[in-house]
C-alpha cells in the first residue's frame, strides 16, 4: 500500500467523522469479518432514565434513592448518572465517603453511616447480601420488559431496587443492516441482563444466538479472544471503561467519540458523533482505499 493512498483514506475518514490513529489501521480494517457491539452507550444512547424505585420492607423509595444516588455520585457510569440526577431532584444529596467503583459490577460507599452497595445482583450476593422474594418478583417484571434493574443494599441485605432504561439510538438498526451488507457478522456484548440484551438485539437485528450478556469487563476481553481463536478477525465497538481491554485486544478497536477517554485511547478508530453507522463507513472506506492501491 502506498503511504499517499493511505493518507488520502485517513483524510477522507476525518471528513466523515472517523478519526484514524494511523494510516496503517486501514490495512487491519479490511480483513475484519466479525463486529462485536457493546450495548449501553454504543447501540443504545446510554442516557438512562429512572423509571421506578422499589423499596423493600420497612424502607421508603425516597430513602433508597437518596442513599443510592449519593453512593453513585463519584461514578461516571450511565446508571450512576441517572441515579444521582434523580436523587438530586428530590433534595440535596448526602456526602458519601470511602467510595469504590468496580467496573461492570457496581459501586460501594459509606453514606449516612451505612455501607451502601449499588449494582448487579450477582455481585451483591457474592458479597453476602441477601435478597428477598418480594424484590425478586419486581426485578423479574422489569427485566421482562427489557429494563435494567439496579440493586441497592446496606446492612448486608438488599433494601430495594431501581429500574432504569435507555433507548436504542435511531441509527443502530440501519448500522447493523449496513454491517451485514458488508458481509460482517454482528454480535451484541453486554454486562447487562440477558432479557434486556435480547430485547435490544431484536430491535436492531442482531440474532439471539449472537447475544452475549451478563459478562464482566474481563469476560468481554475473553469473548473477543475466543472469537479470534476460532479464526475470526474481530472489530469491537465500545464506549466504556469496561470495554477498554476488549477494544485493545480486538483486531480493530472502534470507540464512540461520545464515550470515555479510556475507550478512545484503547482504540484504533474513534467515531466522532458516536453514530454506529460510522463503523460500517469506516470498513467500507478502508476497503475502497486499499482497492485503489492494489
Ligand atoms: P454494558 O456492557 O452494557 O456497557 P457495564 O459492563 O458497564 O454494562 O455494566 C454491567 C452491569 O453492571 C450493569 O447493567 C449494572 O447492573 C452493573 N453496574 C455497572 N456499573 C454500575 C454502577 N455504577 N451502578 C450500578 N450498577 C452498575
Ligand atoms: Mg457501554
Amino acid at each position: 500500500a502506498t503511504p499517499t493512498a493511505l493518507l488520502v483514506g485517513t483524510g477522507r475518514g476525518a471528513q466523515l467523522g472517523i478519526l484514524i490513529k494511523g494510516p496503517q489501521v486501514l490495512e487491519s480494517t479490511r480483513r475484519v469479518d466479525t463486529v462485536v457491539l457493546d450495548k449501553t452507550g454504543t447501540v443504545t444512547t446510554g442516557h438512562m432514565q429512572v423509571l421506578d424505585v422499589v423499596a423493600g420492607p420497612g424502607r421508603s423509595a425516597a430513602q433508597l434513592l437518596r442513599l443510592a444516588g449519593a453512593a453513585e455520585h463519584g461514578s461516571a457510569h450511565p446508571i450512576a448518572r441517572a441515579l444521582a440526577e434523580a436523587a438530586a431532584r428530590d433534595g440535596v444529596l448526602p456526602v458519601a465517603s470511602d467510595f469504590r467503583s468496580l467496573d461492570g459490577l457496581g459501586v460501594q460507599a459509606v453514606v449516612e453511616g451505612r455501607d451502601v452497595r449499588v449494582g448487579r445482583r450477582s455481585w451483591l450476593e457474592q458479597g453476602g447480601v441477601g435478597v428477598v422474594d418480594e424484590l425478586l418478583a419486581a426485578a423479574d417484571r422489569a427485566e421482562q420488559q427489557g429494563r435494567t434493574v439496579v440493586w441497592v443494599a446496606w446492612d448486608g441485605a438488599a433494601q430495594g431496587l431501581v429500574v432504569v432504561a435507555d433507548a436504542v439510538k435511531d441509527t443502530s438498526a440501519q448500522a447493523v443492516q449496513a454491517l451485514r451488507q458488508l458481509g460482517l457478522r454482528p454480535l451484541l456484548l453486554t454486562g447487562d441482563n440477558r432479557r434486556t440484551a435480547m430485547s435490544v438485539a431484536a430491535q436492531v437485528g442482531v440474532d439471539g444466538s449472537d447475544v452475549v450478556a451478563e459478562v464482566t469487563p474481563q469476560d468481554k476481553l475473553a469473548v473477543v479472544q475466543r472469537l479470534q481463536a476460532e479464526g475470526a478477525v474481530v472489530a469491537m465497538v465500545g464506549d466504556g471503561v469496561n470495554d477498554a481491554a476488549a477494544l485493545a485486544a480486538a483486531d480493530l478497536g472502534l470507540a464512540m467519540g461520545t464515550g470515555t477517554d479510556v475507550a478512545m485511547e484503547a482504540s484504533d478508530l474513534t467515531l466522532v458523533r458516536g453514530d454506529l453507522v460510522l463503523a460500517a463507513d469506516a470498513i467500507r472506506l478502508s476497503r475502497a482505499t486499499l482497492r485503489t492501491i492494489k
